[in-house]
């Protein structure tokens, strides 16, 4: 001991004095010059003027006018923050060309060094107007972000295409906006808008409105009325996919409106557009808004409807946003302008009990055949259940911060770092309330009587928006029926839960089985995307070319080594197919030879063994006892 402390302490001296010869600054302290919003009228009125006609390269070109009410430093914000974007999105290195005049002279610029987003300057003595242009060059590939500007459809969000002063709530900035569509092309937006051929002229409102009331435009529209407040608003790339729209469909759409209606209560609305693109070329969109809102489908949404099932629960999704989002919002959620951060910490209600109606409103409409809806939730809980291993390390509240964590990045092992899980796994979460609430009350209630008094209490027609925190989710559970809802809330999202909660299926009459035949949801689910799932046997999802999209953490597939950059080029000696692979998995079954694949990995191609036997599993729900269960009656068109 002596010895070893005695050789310690020569080490001590030896070392100081050779790290102290190490160079040592000091950090350049920042001062944020940026002006805090405040919540009192911007002085003047923002004239936007966009040139939206370019359909071959994307660009837009922007003027902008904005009213100074006095000389001195002043701060313009381009939208970095997005509502339902839930992170800093805002796609800043897109906004190019930005010169600022006033009086005719150029008034320079300079870009903040930590918010990029900001850019300073001084209003010269005796001006009243700036006068701003700039382009937003949007992506002309995919590698770019998401395309925006298609040959016959476009997409314009307006925080892309202005820019609005520092220092003010944005529900304070008044604002105008006229934009300019190509030649023949018909416009929608939540915010109304006259137009004298291809100028639309927006009604005035104010800045958070403007951004929360994005367009689609295109060449072939139709447009349906779904109910006296309700539209379907529809644009495709070509005219034939509009054509194939049928009454029948177009009913279980106005149906999905009553349904919705009829869940709330009210309308947070005073008029609702759906824009709707059946798209291949213009890029993949599900946003909400609070009086619209955004949703790109595959050009066979209406040709194609018996196959459309993924498709088809977009539009539910996204309409009860309308309640659950931008009506009701989580209090640390809703900022004053699109600069202060935005806090996750309630998405498991915001996007959780979203997903959950969603599912719930398709069934009820028809817009997904209950059978469908039933695999569908087989297969949530399959996934959230056993196939996410990351439960063991990592509590739901802490994915909601994903969306500013990982912002949709693909990744390596999803089962394992989790990923926005609040959307699915807040969904099993709120059927579980349904079952307790159910069994509290005898059958008597529901979580339909949470969701009116929730989301459904307040004036009908107000879009305006009321925030909540956690003890309020609480106090409305305990107004539907009394019992310890904040211990069954904390555990469930603010623990560390290895096992995922099924109980909303056993409590309300189901339970997951594993079977070696695909219900119908994952049999659609596999033509549609030409994938094999078989992420509770071998622990693999393969795509048709033999691309692995998912290795499941702990699973034999993960054990032998394989990864998501890996390709299967054979199975047991046989060129790769999806069906070849699946028949690979039964014969082991009744076999003890193991699975032999042969893998690519780069340039690299080599031999990986499977010694699983435990045959095909594919989720499914299976009935506990006869008659209707409290599962049934929630998915029951009211
Ligand atoms: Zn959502």
């Amino acid at each position: 001991m002596r010895r070893s402390f005695a050789f310690a302490a020569l080490l001590l001296t030896t070392a100081t004095p050779a790290l102290a010869q190490n160079s040592a600054p000091q950090p350049v302290p920042y001062e944020d010059t940026i002006p805090a919003p405040k919540d009192v009228p911007y002085p003047g009125t923002i004239m936007l003027n966009v040139d939206a006609t370019d359909v071959e390269q994307g660009i837009f070109h922007v003027r902008e006018t904005i009213p100074v009410a006095q000389a001195g430093p002043m701060v313009l914000l381009y939208p970095s923050w997005l509502p339902g974007k839930h992170a800093s999105r805002g796609e800043i290195e897109k906004l190019t060309g930005l010169t600022i005049t006033a009086n005719g002279e150029t008034v320079p610029w300079v870009r903040d060094s930590v918010d990029v987003y900001a850019f300073h300057l001084d209003v010269p003595e005796g001006v009243d107007t700036l006068e701003l242009s700039f382009q937003f060059t949007s992506a002309v590939a995919g590698n770019q972000g998401r395309i925006v500007v298609a040959p016959s459809m476009m997409n314009l969000q307006f925080p892309s295409v202005s820019l609005y002063p520092a220092g003010y709530f944005t529900r304070q900035i008044p604002i105008e906006a006229t934009v300019t569509y190509p030649e023949g092309w018909t416009a929608r937006s939540g915010l109304p808008a006259t137009n004298r051929g291809s100028v639309y002229s927006y009604e005035p409102t104010n800045y958070m409105v403007l951004v929360d009331s994005p367009v689609f435009a295109g060449r072939y529209f139709r447009e349906w009325e779904l109910t006296d407040r309700v539209d379907l608003n529809v644009f495709a790339d070509a005219p034939e996919q509009l054509a194939a729209a049928t009454d029948e469909m177009i009913e279980t759409h106005r149906a999905l409106v009553e349904q919705a209606v009829k869940l709330f209560g009210t309308q947070q609305y005073d008029q609702y557009e759906f824009l709707l693109a059946l798209t291949g070329e213009m890029g993949g969109i599900g946003l909400e808004h609070h009086r619209s809102s955004e949703n790109g489908v595959d050009t066979d949404y209406f040709s194609g409807w018996e196959n459309a099932l993924g498709d088809r629960g977009l539009l539910p999704h996204e309409f009860v946003h309308s309640w659950n989002g931008k009506y009701r919002r989580g209090e640390d959620l809703w900022t004053p302008d699109f600069r202060t951060p935005m806090r996750d910490n309630q998405m498991w209600v915001y996007e959780g009990q979203t997903q959950f109606w969603g599912v719930v409103l398709a069934a009820r409409s028809g817009m997904i055949p209950k059978e469908d809806v039933l695999g569908l939730l087989a297969f949530y809980a399959a996934i959230y259940g056993e196939g996410r291993a990351g439960r063991q390390w990592r509590p739901l509240i802490d994915t909601t911060h994903d969306p500013i964590i990982a912002a949709r990045k693909p990744k390596p092992w999803t089962s394992w770092q989790r990923s926005e899980d609040y959307y699915v796994e807040g969904l099993l979460i709120w059927l579980e309330t349904d079952a307790k609430i159910r069994e509290l009350t005898g059958g008597e209630k529901s979580i339909d009587d949470f969701a009116r008094a929730f989301f459904g209490s307040g004036r009908d027609g107000d879009w305006g928006e009321v925030t909540y925190d956690f003890a309020e989710v609480v106090d409305t559970l305990n107004g539907v029926v009394a019992w310890d809802w904040d211990s069954f809330l904390t555990e469930r999202v603010y623990d560390v839960n290895p096992d995922v909660p099924l109980a909303g299926f056993t409590e309300n009459g189901y339970r997951l089985v594993f079977t070696e035949t695909p219900n119908s949801y994952m049999r659609n689910y596999e033509s549609q995307r030409n994938r094999v799932h078989l992420g509770y046997s071998i622990g693999l999802v393969v795509s048709g070319s033999g691309n692995i999209t998912e290795v499941t953490w702990g699973g034999p597939a993960f054990e032998a080594g394989l990864d998501v950059a890996d390709d299967l080029i054979a199975v047991n000696g046989t060129a790769y197919s999806n069906a070849g692979l699946k028949a690979a998995v039964t014969a082991a079954k009744d076999s003890s030879d193991p699975i032999r694949l042969t893998v690519r990995s780069g340039d690299r191609i080599h031999e990986v063994v499977i010694d699983y036997h435990g045959g095909l599993r594919y989720p499914r729900l299976e009935k506990i006892a006869s008659g209707e269960a409290g599962l049934d009656r929630l998915l029951q068109a009211k």
